[in-house]
């Protein structure tokens, strides 16, 4: 079971202290927020295409780094970084090869209701447009870093660039800048 596997490991890292080279303050140091996709690839690999270590900076993750209006939740997060601890830019990193690119709403219905979902179950969620995913990556990072750069909620002198991350190389293009 992978729950046991991981408690055991981590008895085992507490035992060795090897979290002895992470501890950090809370603040993030580069007053920088990354928000991103959540593709498995980027886990280790964007800190270290981006050379930031733990401390440096905030990360917020959701399917493909893309935010479906002023009020998605993730803002919510970007703003409580903004306004209470400390953060003052924002880069939005995408990726080229994400899967959110081929994840459909009416496909994503089809499958809640396969799975044995019925109107009862979907009744308060719009959820072909909810569960849409992406048209393309470039794309969604451009509409991402415009939906934060015209947010009225944010504060004025936040800077917000947007990037492109190749997951196989950790190559960065910038994209809005
Ligand atoms: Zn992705």
């Amino acid at each position: 079971m992978l729950l046991n596997e991981i408690l055991v490991y981590n008895k085992n890292f507490l035992e060795k202290k090897e979290y002895m080279p992470y501890q950090s303050g809370k603040v993030a140091q580069k007053q920088l927020l990354v928000f991103t996709c959540m593709d498995t690839r980027l886990t280790e690999l964007l800190h270290k295409a981006m050379g930031l270590h733990g401390g440096d900076a905030k990360f917020v993750k959701n399917a493909g780094a893309s935010l479906i209006g002023y009020q998605d939740d993730t803002i919510r997060s970007i703003l409580i970084a903004l306004y209470a601890l400390s953060i003052n830019q924002i880069f939005v990193v995408g990726h080229y090869d994400c899967a959110m690119e081929r994840v459909h709403g009416e496909e994503m219905e089809a499958m809640l209701r396969s799975s044995g979902m019925t109107d009862k179950d979907t009744k308060d969620f719009s959820v072909s447009s909810w569960l849409q995913g992406i048209s393309g990556a470039k794309e969604n990072v451009e509409n991402s870093v415009h939906i934060l750069r015209t947010h009225p909620l944010l504060p004025k002198d936040t800077k917000v660039y947007g990037l492109l991350i190749d997951p196989a190389t950790g190559r960065l293009d910038p994209v809005v800048t």
